[in-house]
């Protein structure tokens, strides 16, 4: 089946939609074998099709009429071995995938009734591990577009750690700039531009090893890439890329006449650790890291999102470069998250 078929596979819209599709564990299970062999059930271990047996106590277990042994709905997925019921994985994947700024564990427990934090901790955290693909192509590449580079220091005060503790961690962060049609209602704001994909990794340092090396993993060799002049960029010439460095950088004011995609792409993130997460520890941060790329990319498909992030079928969620820069992307909010 195509995994891509909205029709097929229905995407909540709102939560009376997400409670009439998915009002039990049954209707959950029902789902995954849809995504999975389309209503023409074949027993993984015989090969052999036709109806299998269903047991209503066990939803997520399907058994081969032929061979008599079972099969779970829930293997391959991030569900996968989990004693949380089907139910309570789906309305945490339409809660990360539909919120624009995701959940926290603690919100999260809340909202579900979950008696331990551990769960919905560990729930959201597997979610997480469907955010990064594992093929994740580099960004850039297109005619019209640059790539803006920059880096920031994230973090500081941990939560329970008091004030004055400080554990900031160097990112860097790489965004495709596009522009808006002339003429539509949105092309006066930062002069038409507005994010394309971004790619976040921490660096170890700002020495041109360490820099260079990202855009090298985040870009495509040969993109227009603008940075300011600092000199651990001076080698991505020699890298294969087109490279533009803006003097003066360090003056604030400049640098976000120059780099106004990055710095929102790293306000938007500070605001988002901070609000929705309270900070996050250096150890953690690149999960985030992949959690915000996951949301900020895929910002207007939770379709695609909501699949991917239980880990069904396969589905490699990002969008395509068409999907991209569709109509449908060029006339919704570019700035992402923060209010
Ligand atoms: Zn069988």
């Amino acid at each position: 089946m195509d995994v891509f078929d909205h029709a097929s596979l229905a995407f909540p819209q709102s939560l009376p939609e997400f409670q009439r599709l998915f009002p039990d564990d049954a209707a959950c299970a029902a789902y995954l074998e849809k995504a999975r062999w389309n209503g023409n059930f074949v027993c993984p271990h015989c090969q052999a099709g036709g109806e299998p047996f269903r047991f209503d106590n066990r939803p997520g277990v399907l058994r081969c009429r032929k061979c008599r042994r079972n099969t779970g709905l829930m293997v391959g997925t991030v569900m996968e071995r989990s004693h949380t019921p089907l139910s309570v994985w789906f309305w945490a994947a339409y809660l990360v995938a539909s919120q624009t700024p995701g959940i926290s564990a603690v919100q999260f427990q809340r909202q579900l009734r979950l008696s331990r934090y551990e769960t919905a901790f560990q729930i959201l955290h597997k979610l997480r591990a469907g955010m990064v693909r594992p093929d994740q192509d580099r960004i850039g590449g297109h005619p019209g577009t640059h790539i803006e580079v920059d880096e920031a220091w994230i973090g500081g005060r941990t939560r329970g750690e008091g004030r004055g503790v400080h554990h900031k961690t160097l990112v860097a962060v790489a965004v495709e700039v596009r522009y808006r049609q002339p003429g539509t209602a949105q092309d006066k704001r930062k002069d038409g531009r507005y994010a394309g994909r971004v790619r976040l990794a921490i660096a170890t340092d700002r020495s041109a090893e360490s820099l260079c090396g990202f855009v090298e993993s985040a870009v495509t060799p040969g993109s227009l890439i603008v940075t300011d002049d600092w000199s651990g960029y001076n080698s991505l010439r020699t890298r294969g890329y087109d490279h533009h460095a803006i003097a003066e950088c360090g003056d604030p004011e400049v640098s976000e006449d120059f780099l106004p995609i990055s710095h929102l792409v790293i306000s938007n993130l500070k605001t988002w650790l901070n609000g929705t997460h309270h900070g996050v520890s250096a150890k953690h941060l690149q999960a985030y890291l992949n959690e915000f790329t996951f949301r900020f990319n895929r910002r207007f498909y939770p379709f695609n999102a909501f699949r991917s992030l239980l880990g069904i079928a396969g589905v490699t969620a990002a969008p395509t470069y068409t999907e991209l820069y569709s109509d449908e992307w060029q006339h919704t909010r570019c700035s992402g998250y923060g209010h």
